[in-house]
């Protein structure tokens, strides 16, 4: 099974694609690995790492968000920032939201010392562990076993995250091997892609997909799943060139210091830019600021990769204002509404009662 038929078949669909009801936290950048094909860059030369006390203010402020049902850790590696990892696993328990963690088991040596990790933390809802032909190349496949038969005493639910390789039939009978029946029964695997994004587009492990004219055409459905850095900049969208740019960019909706998360959500919940991007795409956008003369050039993009339409017209300030301008009317409004409520199955909230479908 792969990522998209795990979401759309689990419990995990009306999170991953709801708003905000599941929420990212990166603690940390900081990994003691750097896989050739990670997409957050991470290594153990990135120190960046969120310190405690802010986080806890960051995290009390996304607990407070209605919505919010899952907070998911992420990074870096989040068992590599113990404090700040204990300390958003205490505050979602409290505030009765559930949590998910994924790690790359660099920490469970053994099973015994796995065991001594786990039980020092508030209880993880969802363990998912990333393992692949690229992670072992630092991370042993022993420990990643480990981890897992470890955890199926502390955890609800566990996960292997894999990504699909090259090398991915041999890394499975390995893994499979070495698991064995009994603990592959009591976890899921959660096959994701190979993506030319973040380190993969420098260490060659996959060539840049070929170019087409063609603008790519599909909605976005990662706009409800916003993500927290570890500098506190909360950004509306997980895709790794909008979280970790370090210039400001239109996902990066401020830095939870200065405001709360539901004053963000809210921006985010009455943008008609954003909302389009959710339910018509960035193609329509694109249309729009080819048809209105907003000095928008297209050009070639990776085939089917709606990220690099989207980022292109993000980088032009006269596009976001020009769209916003165009189509701030209460029909518009109605009509990503209306969007909203089919695609994503939002509670609808009509603000005229004449639809203009587009
Ligand atoms: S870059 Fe645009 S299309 Fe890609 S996930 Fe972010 S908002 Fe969606």
């Amino acid at each position: 099974m792969d990522i998209y038929d795990l979401i759309q078949s689990s419990d995990l669909k009306h999170l991953r694609f709801g708003f905000y009801k599941l929420v990212y936290i990166r603690p940390t950048q900081f990994c003691p690995a750097s896989c050739r094909h990670c997409s957050a860059r991470s290594s153990p030369g990135t120190q960046r790492t969120a310190e405690v006390e802010r986080l806890e203010k960051w995290v009390t402020s996304i607990t407070d968000l209605p919505e919010v049902e899952w907070i998911g850790v992420e990074g870096g590696e989040p068992f590599a920032a113990p404090a700040q990892l204990e300390m958003i696993l205490q505050v979602a328990q409290e505030r009765g939201v559930f949590t998910s963690v994924l790690t790359n088991a660099y920490w469970a040596k053994d099973e015994r010392r796995a065991r001594e990790v786990l039980k020092n933390y508030p209880k993880i809802n969802f363990l998912i562990i990333s393992a692949d032909e690229f992670h072992e190349e630092y991370i042993p496949l022993s420990r990643v076993v480990a981890a897992l038969r470890a955890a199926r005493d502390y955890v609800d639910r566990l996960g292997v995250q894999i990504c699909a390789g090259p090398e991915y039939p041999t890394f499975r009978e390995r893994f499979d091997c070495l698991a064995g029946d009994d603990l592959l029964e009591s976890v899921d695997i959660i096959e994701v892609p190979l993506q030319y994004i973040g380190r993969a587009q420098e260490s060659g492990v996959i060539h840049r997909p070929a170019e087409s004219d063609e603008l790519p055409e599909a909605i976005c459905n990662f706009l409800g799943t916003p993500v927290l850095r570890e500098d506190g900049v909360f950004v509306a969208c997980c895709q790794q060139d909008a979280v970790l740019s370090s210039q400001p960019n239109l996902f990066q909706l401020g830095n939870l210091d200065d405001c709360d998360a539901l004053a963000l959500k809210s921006r985010v919940d009455a943008d008609v830019y954003l909302q389009t991007l959710r339910v018509f795409g960035p193609k329509a956008i694109a249309e729009a600021a080819i048809k209105h003369q907003w000095g928008w050039e297209p050009r070639s993009y990776q085939q089917g990769n709606i990220c690099e339409l989207c980022l292109h017209l993000a980088s032009d300030q006269q596009v976001v204002e020009g769209f916003r301008e165009a189509f701030n009317t209460p029909e518009y409004h109605d009509t990503l509404a209306l969007g909203r409520s089919i695609l994503f199955d939002e509670p609808l909230m009509m603000e005229s009662m004449e639809v203009d479908l587009v």
